[in-house]
């Protein structure tokens, strides 16, 4: 029988494994006080998430560009919505609420950026995208 195949698009948006596009990397809820708990392990296909120690300092670089890009975006908005030009600390203020907020998705989707898009020797198996769990590897 052929099965669907999950889609990168959506396994990035889902948070799920880049091996199988099947088990979750995350254990905590997005905006829970546990958001940060990263799995160890996928528990479909049993890939081991941190590939080599210290794998997820790379994730920094890639929330530090989301980060950029955010503050950017909001104090571009702030100007054109006020078009506030004396005080600082609107625009101050509202950059380190937004980025507050935005701090778990940033988090979670540097992680996930860089298992699914920036690591090379991560690869998609489309025999472990199926229902049944493929064994530890
Ligand atoms: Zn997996």
């Amino acid at each position: 029988m052929l099965m669907a195949k999950t889609s990168q698009f959506t396994a990035i948006l889902t948070s799920k494994c880049p091996k199988c596009r099947r088990g979750d990397v995350f254990s905590g809820t997005l905006y829970g006080l546990n958001f940060q708990e990263t799995n160890d392990r996928c528990a479909h296909c049993g890939m081991k998430f941190e590939v080599e120690p210290g794998f997820f300092y790379g994730a920094m670089y890639v929330s530090y560009a989301f980060v950029v890009g955010e503050m950017l975006n909001v104090g571009l908005f702030t100007y054109l919505i006020t078009g506030n030009d004396t005080s600082p600390w609107l625009y101050i203020s509202t950059i380190i609420g937004v980025i507050l907020l935005l701090t778990p998705i940033n988090y979670r989707y540097s992680r996930i950026l860089l298992l699914h898009w920036l690591t090379p020797k991560i690869k998609y198996y489309p025999d472990y995208d199926t229902d049944d769990k493929p064994g530890n590897i």
